[in-house]
């Protein structure tokens, strides 16, 4: 739980200015149903939209895995931040100047730095870049380069270009001079160690091309030689908590919405391939970071569109990368297409072709005439088929099949799995039922590593440990959730019902304190509040639900909902007074059994490991450590 002051705090003002419509729909398309808008959720494996963005609680909602929780919430999740993070980019996003500026915690004991704070070294370093770009002498050479490649200088302000100075310790000497922290550049790959200790550029004479995340934060660095005897021609900043290469596409910062809106996105070969493309309008276009496609750019680019072009210059790498991208996308459930330059051109890249008069439309063609995945494939079967003889045919015939069986197949729709038998049918020449029945015996020799890929943990705290919470106190919950300003009207006995004391489970035991902080401070214990006074996802999440599921069932009459909940609570503790009265065990027999009872529902919720149980200090839940989760 965090301070709230008197007036706005900083957390309401920055949740006020982010809508969370816009926030989502920056990583997730999403379309208006109702007074809601829908789209798929990115913390499971969804395939139909369902998750839900509520701009009037200002909320996400899945349905399906329960994710959950505010504008906040999102980014810490599908970012992976800290709760301050998130705060903060929100806040620099919205223009907003944060008047506390909270400690920001070191992650756990681990020793390194936490991604923030790489973020802030890699941002330093593109600053420091930039003006070597800029200087006069420094900068010429890549400026040249610049000049050469015919990059606008609206792109190089797009892509904020720089250039690594000619020198072991151009960068070292700016870390010096500002007194920056060596180890934290090292961390970040901007520097490498000397086996003296000392530390000297990692990036020398270069071009810099930052890679940014989806949300403009610098993660890493490309960079290409400006003099063609230095090798390799590219070299990327190592990968970091920070930086994963093989989930991290170029320009997608810059192409997000021209994405969204063309729901297609071109994925080109190389960095100065995207920024022809957007000098030339062509917007949509993206790079990986030198490595083929992954599950992981999957798992993005589904999010944001329907279809995907991958863009090659000639046959022989798209050949290449088809056989790779089947096996990427054969279970997602986006429109894949392999377009190829030379069947257009005879420019050797996009970057070449768009310089010239007419390229742009040439390479829109080329584009739109792309073949899809399947086709692409099936193509080259029915080539090496041609003129095969009959071993030929039996043997490309079980390779193909194994291999659709490998990708998958089974897990496809029925109608999928028809249409794909149906044509395999047609280029080998053989019955349906045969290749059917080879596919059931592929089935069984299908290894694993065929798992649906990029699902990531929803962070949705469900209702562990709320066995032992009645449930319709925790619909009492989620009735002051829903309508925060039925707490004045309750007695202060009610309260008491609704203390944190009275849940077993943790989350609960969380929420109700939110509630009560809150109220404290003599505010409305709405559902809105509440999320602002938590930090922890898992937390926030779960308040959405019950307030979602309270709603649900109250329907509109929240207050009397209310009531009827409380009556029961009341009913139900006297009952068991009752109960423990005619044990007759006396008053240490009840202490006794109350500290049974509070020890039984610590197991159920933490399982044994007792080092997570607080001792039974008889000052119930509000004793217990709350785990390292909610900090
Ligand atoms: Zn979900």
């Amino acid at each position: 739980m965090k301070p709230t002051g008197s007036g706005m705090s900083d957390v309401e003002r920055v949740r006020d200015a982010a809508d969370i419509v816009r926030i989502v729909g920056d990583h997730v398309t999403l379309k208006a149903k109702g007074r809601e808008y829908v789209g798929l959720c990115p913390f499971h494996d969804d395939h139909n939209p369902s998750m839900a963005v509520v701009p009037g609680k200002q909320i996400f909602k899945c349905f399906v895995c329960g994710a959950g929780g505010d504008v906040f919430s999102f980014i810490q999740l599908y970012h992976r931040m800290e709760f301050r993070e998130a705060l903060e980019y929100l806040a620099e996003r919205c223009n907003i100047t944060l008047t506390a500026r909270g400690a920001m915690p070191e992650e756990g004991a681990e020793p390194g730095f936490n991604r923030s704070s790489l973020a802030e070294a890699n941002a330093q370093a593109a600053a420091f870049f930039r003006a070597v770009l800029n200087h006069p002498e420094h900068g010429r050479a890549a400026r040249a380069v610049i000049a050469r490649r015919g990059i606008s200088a609206g792109m190089v302000e797009r892509f904020s270009l720089g250039a690594a100075p000619d020198r072991w310790d151009g960068l070292a000497m700016k870390i010096d001079s500002q007194r920056w922290d060596r180890g934290l550049f090292a961390a970040a790959g901007l520097l490498k160690r000397r086996d003296d200790g000392g530390f000297y550029d990692s990036f020398r004479n270069r071009l810099m091309f930052p890679i940014r995340d989806q949300i403009g934060r610098v993660i890493a660095f490309g960079a290409r030689r400006i003099d063609d005897e230095d090798e390799p021609k590219y070299l990327n900043s190592p990968e970091s908590p920070l930086f994963n290469k093989s989930a991290s596409i170029f320009g997608l910062h810059q192409a997000v919405q021209s994405i969204q809106r063309e729901r297609t996105a071109i994925i080109t070969e190389g960095y100065t391939d995207v920024i022809a493309c957007h000098q030339a309008g062509v917007e949509h276009a993206v790079a990986t970071l030198g490595t083929a496609l992954t599950p992981g750019h999957a798992t993005i680019l589904r999010r944001l569109c329907d279809t995907v072009v991958l863009l090659f210059d000639g046959d022989e790498a798209g050949h290449k990368a088809a056989d790779r991208a089947v096996e990427v996308f054969f279970g997602e459930s986006l429109d894949v297409r392999i377009a190829t330059l030379d069947r257009f051109t005879d420019a050797k890249d996009p970057d070449e072709l768009l310089k010239r008069e007419g390229g742009r439309e040439v390479l829109l063609r080329a584009v739109g005439e792309g073949v899809g995945l399947l086709d692409y494939r099936f193509g080259r079967l029915r080539e090496r088929l041609a003129g095969a003889g009959p071993s030929a045919l039996e043997r490309a015939t079980n390779e193909e099949i194994a291999k659709l069986a490998q990708l998958g197949f089974h897990r496809a729709t029925p109608i999928r799995r028809q249409l794909l038998l149906k044509r395999l049918a047609a280029i080998t020449g053989l019955e349906e039922s045969l290749l059917a029945e080879q596919m059931r015996r592929a089935k069984g020799a299908a290894g694993r590593g065929t798992e649906a890929p990029g699902a990531e943990p929803a962070g949705a705290a469900g209702g562990a440990g709320e066995a032992a919470d009645p449930v319709h106190l925790v619909e009492a919950l989620g009735c002051v959730l829903t309508e925060g300003s039925l707490w004045a009207g309750l007695s202060v006995e009610d309260r008491r019902l609704l203390a944190p004391e009275a849940y077993g489970s943790r989350v609960l035991f969380q929420i109700a304190t939110a509630v009560r902080q809150v109220a404290s401070e003599g505010r409305a214990p709405g559902l809105r509040a509440v999320l602002d006074a938590i930090e922890d996802t898992g937390v926030k999440s779960r308040a959405v639900d019950i307030q979602t599921n309270t709603e649900r069932v109250a329907e509109e009459r929240v207050g009397a909902y209310l009531a009827d909940c409380l009556t029961r609570e009341r009913r139900r503790l006297s009952e068991r007074e009752g109960r423990e009265g005619r044990g007759g065990s006396g008053a240490d027999g009840a202490g006794f059994a109350a500290m049974i009872e509070l020890k039984r529902r610590q197991i159920e919720e933490f399982g044994p490991d007792r080092r997570r149980i607080a001792r039974p200090t008889g000052r119930g839940p509000a004793a217990r450590n709350p785990g390292p989760e909610c900090q």
